[in-house]
């Protein structure tokens, strides 16, 4: 057994640090990295709590939820472009809601938040929360809704 030791070390330690690269997240590098003192000075506390911890805006009471006008939505944390109008559609959830991203724009991970998990979105390149996806989006499209927080959002017309 002692013979086997080094071997077994060997073989689990790439498992415990890969395992902890997943759960600590906050830890990951993106291509914009801000402390959490620097994301406080550029969000206001709604924004940091949505973006930077998770939260979610109340339901029908975001800036983007009825909203269908011609143009790009980009992440709040970053200006990223994340979401195009013509993947927008009005789904009755209280958040503004999209049958798809622009392609590699978004991370995706898992959340056990409320006991049952969820895919999360994530902006890729600064890692800002986003809100969730689910599988009952427009059948005829993608069946993906991409449910958004409004605040995590800035709207640019085209
Ligand atoms: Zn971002």
């Amino acid at each position: 057994m002692n013979k086997l030791l080094p071997y077994f070390i060997i073989f689990l330690f790439p498992i415990f640090s890969s395992c902890q690269n997943n759960l600590d997240l906050k830890e990951k590098e993106y291509k914009i990295n801000k402390s959490n003192e620097d994301w406080r000075e550029i969000l206001t506390p709604l924004e940091y709590h949505v973006l930077r911890n998770a939260g979610t805006e109340k339901p029908y009471t975001g800036l983007y939820d009825k909203h269908f006008k011609k143009g790009v939505y980009s992440c709040k944390g970053c200006g990223e472009v994340l979401y195009k109008s013509e993947n927008k559609y009005n789904s009755n959830c209280g958040w503004p809601s999209f049958d798809d991203a622009i392609a590699n724009k978004i991370e995706y991970g898992v959340d056990y938040k409320i006991g049952y998990p969820r895919i999360e979105l994530k902006c890729k390149s600064c890692g800002s929360h986003l809100g969730h996806m689910f599988n009952d989006g427009p059948k005829h499209t993608t069946g993906k809704r991409h449910c958004i927080n409004s605040i995590a959002l800035n709207f640019k017309p085209i």
